[in-house]
């Protein structure tokens, strides 16, 4: 594969480079590359920077305010911002429900909902998980019955990303529960200041707020924020959860995870030395660059794909699996690396404003907290059990 860059993606990455270092803030970017937690103004500030760009929704046609990149831009477009350490994107809006309504919405909810995924002026979470539904989607019981123009919701949604920062969710909802599971969903659009939904918080394990239960109790919601016709909202569903996998892999951050690991190697004593000079270890380092190489890879294959007009298939799975699992590897060795220096956990250094001292070097403290957090990767976006189903029916015909 050729993948000498032209004069014009140079210069393209130049440009994506230099908007970069203009407009992310020096606290957002320090936090990035020392592993603490971001708030919402660190997340906002960005995306609305790209917003303003028209950079945001990256991913989308011109048609509907996107900038039409091509495969290459959008590949340098991610890489350089991982360069830069800029905060990934918060996918709920501009990678999962903008499409899904450029896809399957009507003129006038493209032009109610799309403007303000663009700028980021609204924020988005993803309602499909539920206690009970969740490896088994089709099996969820969040229920929606039509009185006149409204639907009336009642039910439970667990696991909501960011649902605390989101002001629309968007959620299945069964309409019909005498259909077959997957024919009596729908997919609605519901603003998260209706009366009758309630967030409460689920702390993970390094002390971090990202995940949350949604409550919706008796909540009206107009049949005008329905996408698509009752009972078809398992289409959008799965088209969106395969756009979901194919930006999941996180190749480009796990590029950074491979230049910090080879920078803690550098910086870590080991025997009069520096673990840099310990060939056992720099040898698994070099495995796993090897490793996110060939994922690069197969996501270019799959882009490539798409770029010719077809749509992202079921071996996107595979870019889950790999991607998670080199994103787990990354921490494991990261905590390694740092050896008894992992153990003491100071939960206050991975937030910013902490008067607490590093117990060891200032790399050690988010070591561990970082290695159970990333234990996430195989279970969200569909778990990787499910992802290996997928491959052996799919993409091997087992
Ligand atoms: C950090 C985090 C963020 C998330 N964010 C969101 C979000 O924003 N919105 C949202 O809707 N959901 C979200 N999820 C939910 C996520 O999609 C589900 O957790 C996931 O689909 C697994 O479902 P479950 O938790 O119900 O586990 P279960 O489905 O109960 O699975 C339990 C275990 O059994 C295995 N298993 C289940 N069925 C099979 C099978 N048929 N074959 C083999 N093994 C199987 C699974 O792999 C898993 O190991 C998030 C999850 C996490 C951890």
């Amino acid at each position: 594969m050729d993948l000498a860059l032209k004069p014009e993606h140079k210069a393209f990455a130049d440009e994506v480079r230099a908007f970069a270092r203009a407009n992310l803030s020096a606290a957002t970017k320090a936090k990035t590359f020392s592993g603490k937690h971001y708030d919402k103004d660190d997340h906002i500030q960005w995306q609305q920077a790209l917003g303003r760009q028209g950079w945001l929704a990256y991913t989308w046609p011109k048609k509907y305010g996107g900038p039409g990149w091509d495969v290459t831009q959008r590949f340098l477009f991610e890489n350089v911002l991982a360069e830069e350490g800029a905060p990934r994107i918060i996918p709920f809006g501009p990678k999962m429900v903008g499409p899904v309504i450029y896809t399957f919405g009507t003129d006038e909810q493209k032009e109610r909902f799309l403007p303000g995924i663009r700028s980021s002026e609204v924020s988005w979470c993803q309602g499909y998980s539920e206690p009970g539904a969740g490896s088994d989607l089709a099996s969820l019981r969040t229920r929606a019955v039509r009185e006149g123009d409204h639907y009336i919701v009642n039910g439970q949604k667990t696991w909501t990303s960011f649902a605390h920062w989101g002001d629309w969710i968007f959620c299945l909802v069964r309409t019909n529960p005498d259909a077959k599971p997957q024919e009596g969903i729908s997919f609605l659009l519901i603003d998260m200041k209706t009366p009758g939904v309630t967030v409460r918080p689920i702390i993970m394990v390094d002390g971090a707020h990202h995940v949350n239960d949604v409550f919706l109790d008796n909540v009206k919601v107009p049949v005008a924020n329905r996408i698509g016709k009752e009972g078809e909202g398992w289409t959008c569903a799965k088209f969106l959860l395969a756009n979901e996998r194919l930006g999941i892999a996180e190749v480009p951050a796990s590029k950074r995870g491979v230049r910090s690991l080879r920078d803690i190697a550098r910086a870590e004593p080991a025997n009069g030395a520096t673990l840099a000079d310990d060939p056992a270890f720099t040898a698994q380092i070099a495995d796993l660059d090897l490793q996110v190489q060939a994922l690069e890879m197969s996501e270019l294959r799959a882009l490539s794909t798409m770029a010719l007009g077809g749509a992202p298939g079921p071996e996107v799975s595979t870019l889950k699996i790999r991607g998670s699992e080199i994103q787990q590897r990354i921490t494991e060795l990261a905590m390694e690396a740092v050896g008894e220096y992992a153990a003491p956990y100071q939960p206050g250094m991975l937030f910013q404003d902490t008067n607490e001292t590093p117990i060891g070097p200032d790399h050690a403290p988010p070591a561990a907290p970082r290695y159970f957090n990333f234990r996430k990767t195989s279970i969200y976006g569909g778990s990787n059990e499910i992802q290996k189903n997928i491959v052996s029916k799919m993409v091997l015909g087992l």
